[in-house]
């Protein structure tokens, strides 16, 4: 059983409201408290960020990095204590959880080490005497708030880039999500100075809209829905103040004709089915070449058949239980709908009859690309097939939804592969790879209604977590 609290200021910070936390595999089961927060604790929490936040600047990249790499090694030394809470808590297999854990981990060394890298340029002046140059300033007090779906990995992209370059940070994770991260800022949270790494838990609409409204507030950095993310953008805008969204996908998969049938199976069952579909970056549809649309779709339909649905903490489940129960009732309803608008599952299509929120992984074939299982995010283990006769008609169908985060093609051909990456509107193409499984050094983000129009991770990050000073000085 975890307690989790508030960390404000150094300090462990309690609210007389707190909640149950459920295991969604075993949901009778309380397996922790979280507190309920409100407006009170995120102003102490924004508050001590403001205090912190000259001395931490002071320190330099160098003395922020120091501290940055001692926390990675305490992280490395839990990691499956992390994984097997993650696991526990929002139903992701424990192998998956382990290797977001060590992301988590690889993640803070990166920005650990970019505290030694140079950050801006010598500019000529019009004077030849006088030097010029950039430098970076970091944002102020940063709020963060991030979704369940990754309860380590995307708390810590977001926050080690906030804090190398100088920011200090108050963070609001997902209530399904935050024993984990209580967790794990709580094991580094007391190598910072007081005040530099705040974690307020609460609801969204209250401790989240809290945050996001809070004058203290420099810049927001948030991963979630669609809808949410609307409302901080407009929020922030209002305000002034920088903003940065991650939110939905409904990304594709061209198989063309001459594609690797073996290979595309595998990576589109990994994309679409690990995590049980819960990934921004999840396989929701196939868009399959009519040459090759039945060999795919009988090789994809005995594989997945043959998935083992179970217990996130086996080792040898392939896929857990959805996070809640709310969400198994929004995937199941995406499934009824499509089962009204007479789409039958070739596999799947129904709930699993056990104790848990357990999905069958499910697999629609014959789609038209303007049903809604075709255009709306499931985020769940079900991905539907549509066939195209072209790959002109693939790419406009690809092309045909609101979101662009990320598409993948399987061919052997380099001239298609490259008309794809040219012609796909998504921040992330991959040719012969999974849309999911992307890699902390480069950056991430979407087009359209998927992103801000902006990227996090590799150096993207520091556009965000900084702005640019232009310096003159001339020589006396
Ligand atoms: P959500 O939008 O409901 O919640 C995300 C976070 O926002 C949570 O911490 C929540 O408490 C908070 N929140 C909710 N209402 C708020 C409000 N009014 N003001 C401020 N904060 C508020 O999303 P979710 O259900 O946790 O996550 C699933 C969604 O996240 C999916 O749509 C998925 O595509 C998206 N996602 C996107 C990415 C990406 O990088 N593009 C990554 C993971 C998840």
């Amino acid at each position: 059983m975890i307690e989790a609290q508030n960390l404000i200021g150094g300090q462990e910070v309690t609210t007389s409201q707190r909640m149950e936390v459920f295991s969604p595999s075993r949901p009778d089961e309380v397996i922790g408290h979280i507190p309920q927060s409100i407006g009170v604790e995120v102003d102490l929490a924004v508050q001590a960020a403001r205090d912190a936040l000259r001395a931490w600047k002071q320190l330099g990249p160098m003395g922020r990095s120091s501290l940055m790499f001692q926390a990675a090694a305490i992280l490395e030394q839990r990691v499956d204590e992390l994984a097997q809470l993650a696991s526990q808590e929002m139903g992701k297999p424990i192998g998956e959880a382990r290797g977001e854990a060590l992301r988590a981990v690889a993640i803070l060394r990166y920005y650990a080490g970019q505290g030694a890298y140079p950050v801006g340029d010598v500019i000529p002046a019009a004077n030849a005497t006088t030097l010029q140059y950039t430098t970076r300033e970091p944002l102020g007090v940063v709020g963060i708030i991030t979704p369940w779906n990754f309860p380590l990995a995307i708390p810590m992209w977001k926050v080690a880039p906030a804090l190398i370059y100088g920011n200090t940070v108050v963070i609001k994770p997902a209530e399904l999500s935050s024993l984990t991260a209580y967790r794990m800022f709580s094991l580094i949270q007391g190598l910072f100075p007081p005040g530099v790494l705040n974690v307020v838990i609460g609801r969204g609409a209250e401790a989240g809209a809290a945050l996001v409204q809070h004058p203290g507030i420099r810049g927001i950095s948030f991963t979630g829905s669609s809808q949410v993310g609307q409302g901080i953008a407009r929020a922030a805008a209002d305000r002034g103040v920088k903003y940065q969204l991650e939110m939905g996908g409904k990304n594709a998969v061209i198989v063309a004709d001459d594609a690797n049938i073996e290979q595309a199976v595998e990576l589109v069952v990994s994309g679409a089915m690990r995590s049980a579909g819960q990934k921004c970056t999840a396989t929701s549809r196939v868009i399959v070449l009519d040459g090759i649309h039945h060999a795919f779709r009988e090789a994809l339909t005995k594989r997945v058949k043959s998935l083992a649905v179970g217990d996130p903490l086996d080792a040898n489940t392939y896929l857990g239980p959805v996070v809640s129960a709310s969400q198994q009732k929004r995937v199941y309803t995406f499934i009824e709908h499509a089962q009204r608008e007479g789409y039958a599952a070739v596999t799947g299509g129904q709930l699993l009859d056990r104790p848990g929120y357990f999905i069958a992984p499910t697999v629609f074939d014959e789609v038209r690309p303007d049903a809604e299982i075709a255009q709306e995010e499931v985020f769940g283990p079900v991905v539907a097939i549509i066939p195209a006769a072209t790959l002109d008609e693939a790419i406009t169908i690809t092309n045909g939804v609101r979101y662009g985060l990320s598409a993948s093609v399987f061919t052997r051909n380099l001239t298609t592969a490259l008309k794809m990456v040219d012609e796909l509107e998504v921040g992330m193409v991959r040719v012969n790879e999974e849309t999911a499984g992307v890699e902390y050094q480069a950056p991430f983000g979407g087009m359209k209604a998927s992103s801000s129009h902006s990227r996090e991770q590799g150096l993207a990050a520091r556009e965000f977590y900084t702005e640019t000073k232009t310096v003159a000085i001339r020589a006396m």
